[in-house]
């Protein structure tokens, strides 16, 4: 068999390259190489270019996207309707018919082009919400080979989802898949309602018949490389990084709260600035002897309510800050930029609580990343929100509501006072799970279940 692998965004590793790449690429940059195969996506950038590029025994297919397909397709339909809705963000959905027609169109072009470089014995692996329809858009066009699809991100349940316009058009598009592999149970069970409940499937366990054609639905969550996280923490130490020496300088003996996500809106950053407010002015013996650092890198910060995230975040803030600060303790620093993965191992390692709040997210690798970065000697606390994917699989974290901000409050002075028996003890299950659920055990059970999958012959309805 060949692999192809189909995404948004794809990136072309320059010629002696691997290091810089997050988990995700990497991992499926290896299933590629060891099948060799097709990579196949959006360059990332705005024009009329298309180009095939070779790596060793892996072709990287890349095409542009006009400035109008980028607003309608990418800004437009996938992340002011689907990313919102999927993340039970009615309220956020911004919902234009001419979003949904570039998106369909992105998806028609990007079949048309796919369909003509795919070989006989050929796998396909689809990636996330930009390309829900693009496995029936390929059947149409005559592919029969397996197709699997991998949704990154939450599916939330029918009466949710239902609200979007042509939900259960879209939601009709999956039964071109064979397998459809998703984050939770909970995403699972969503899906599967989806189906039934919009499109009149017929579920027999994990499987849905639609129409002629059946698909397997199944929960795949996502790992990361932890022994590479590790590492990296353990050589920060060594080699006192230089953002995290600066740290050091700067923080003293001050103990350090740690977030770190993409500017989003379904990260509850907004809602964690004002849980630690909340914590100092509960407990201000402890004013002046901890620090949250929240890393935010900027994100999609063309759509509005991205903007209004940045406004809202710089506002809380400043406002904690001047409530709470003396001239010698900063309560909160929100650092606007990305940091390499060695300085965040770095970073993790240092800190003595993980602070992982969103509001809702398909997994959350930082929940995982910070567990595998501690120092398995002294190691800190991770506070997660139950509604972080993450969350099924890692009981041992200090468990909280995001909405609740007196609970997050309490939870990080639980986080601070912990002994460090109990946190050794929760460290070491955490550990364990992450470890036997990574990167290489994600994508090989996706994998064999996808080429053991029966092929499900009927045509699309
Ligand atoms: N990340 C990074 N540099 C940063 C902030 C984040 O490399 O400054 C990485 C982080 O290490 C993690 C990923 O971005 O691997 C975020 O993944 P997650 O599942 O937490 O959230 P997503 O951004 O995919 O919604």
């Amino acid at each position: 068999m060949r692999l192809v692998v189909v995404s948004n965004r794809v990136t072309i590793p320059d010629r002696y390259e691997k290091a810089t790449a997050g988990g995700l690429a990497v991992a499926l940059r290896e299933a590629l190489e060891k099948y060799g195969g097709l990579w196949f996506g959006w360059s990332g950038a705005v024009g009329e270019d298309t180009r095939q590029v070779q790596r060793g025994n892996v072709t990287y297919a890349v095409t542009d996207l006009t400035e109008a397909e980028r607003q309608s397709y990418y800004l437009g339909f996938s992340n002011r309707a689907l990313w919102p809705i999927m993340h039970y963000r009615l309220g956020l959905t911004e919902f234009q018919r001419s979003d949904y027609m570039g998106y369909l169109g992105v998806n028609r072009r990007f079949a048309r082009a796919l369909a003509g470089l795919i070989q006989p014995d050929d796998v396909i692996w689809i990636h996330d919400y930009h390309l829900i329809p693009l496995a029936a858009e390929l059947r149409r066009r005559g592919v029969t080979n397996r197709i699997g699809y991998f949704h990154h991100i939450p599916w939330p349940s029918a009466d949710v989802l239902g609200a979007l316009p042509f939900s259960a058009t879209l939601v009709r598009t999956l039964a071109a898949y064979d397998l459809i592999g998703m984050q939770t149970e909970l995403d699972v069970r969503n899906l599967i309602g989806g189906l039934v409940d919009l499109c009149g499937a017929r579920q027999e366990g994990r499987r849905v018949r639609l129409g002629a054609r059946e698909t397997l639905m199944q929960a795949f969550p996502i790992g990361i490389d932890v022994e590479a996280f590790r590492r990296l923490a353990a050589a920060s130490v060594r080699r006192a990084v230089t953002p995290l020496r600066a740290t050091r300088e700067s923080l003293g003996e001050r103990k350090l709260v740690i977030g770190v996500d993409r500017l989003d809106y379904s990260k509850g950053i907004v809602q964690r600035l004002e849980a630690f407010g909340q914590f100092l002015l509960s407990h201000p013996e402890q004013r002046g002897n901890v620090s949250l650092l929240q890393i935010a890198p900027p994100s999609r910060s063309d759509v509005p309510e991205y903007a209004e995230l940045d406004r809202m975040s710089d506002e809380v803030a400043g406002r904690l800050n001047a409530q709470l600060g003396e001239f010698d303790w900063t309560p909160i620093r929100v650092v606007k930029k990305a940091y390499s993965r060695t300085a965040l191992a770095g970073f993790y390692r240092r800190a003595q609580v993980g602070l992982v709040t969103p509001m809702r997210d398909g997994m959350n690798l930082v929940a995982k990343e910070y567990v595998a970065a501690q120092d398995p000697a002294d190691p800190g606390v991770l506070v997660l929100s139950r509604f972080a994917g993450a969350a099924q699989q890692m009981g041992e974290a200090l468990i909280v509501n995001p909405y609740d901000t007196h609970e997050v409050a309490e939870a990080i002075r639980t986080a601070l006072a912990m002994p460090k028996s109990e946190r050794i003890r929760r460290f070491e299950q955490l550990y364990h799970v992450i470890e036997t659920t990574d990167i290489d055990w994600w994508r090989r059970r996706y994998l064999e279940a996808l080429t053991g999958v029966p092929l499900s012959t009927g045509a699309v309805e």
